[in-house]
């Protein structure tokens, strides 16, 4: 059983035919190496699948890691308007605060930068669409991605799934 990650790791370098039809190649194109670069990244926190599934709900699973996305409108931090920090739902690392928070009019909660050191990017060429994919730099769970057309300073909107996300208000 392969997550869409991991089918989309091994279809981007060599074709899905390969992985249909169980062809373990012994050499790669550069491509091919860069994907596999990409799976073997390592964080600072790691859990077997099965723990995954464990810890997070079905459908933040589905999110953090499989590279879900939530429907639109659907977050109830959409409309969090508090001062506060927002963590990762998976290793519970800050990622963003309510400072930098803005109303994007996607119905996805809507940053305009990340904390330091809270988030990692990679490319994502899913469904067609080259698109930066934001991650948790701690736990490799998916966030969201992140565009161009966000407001001053930054002019970044870091588009997140408000179920890979938890809210704690300050105090
Ligand atoms: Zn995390």
């Amino acid at each position: 059983m392969f997550s869409r990650r991991q089918f989309l790791v091994a279809s981007g370098g060599l074709g899905a035919t390969a992985l249909v039809m169980g062809v373990l190649p012994k050499f790669s194109a550069s491509v091919a190496l860069v994907d596999e670069a990409r799976a073997l990244e390592v964080f600072e926190v790691t859990h077997s699948d099965s723990e995954w599934r464990a810890l997070l709900s079905a459908e933040q699973y589905v999110i953090l890691r499989e590279e879900g996305t939530e429907r639109a409108y659907s977050s109830p931090l959409n409309n969090e308007h508090r001062k506060g920090i927002f963590a990762c739902a998976g290793c519970d690392l800050p990622l963003f605060s309510s400072d930098t928070k803005f109303d994007s009019r996607t119905g996805w909660p809507s940053f305009w930068a990340p904390l330091d050191n809270a988030v990692a990017t990679r490319q994502d060429r899913s469904f067609g669409m080259l698109r930066e994919e934001v991650h948790c730099r701690r736990c490799g769970g998916h966030l969201g991605h992140v565009f161009q057309d966000g407001p001053k300073p930054t002019g970044l909107r870091y588009c997140m799934n408000g179920l890979a996300l938890t809210f704690k208000p300050q105090a």
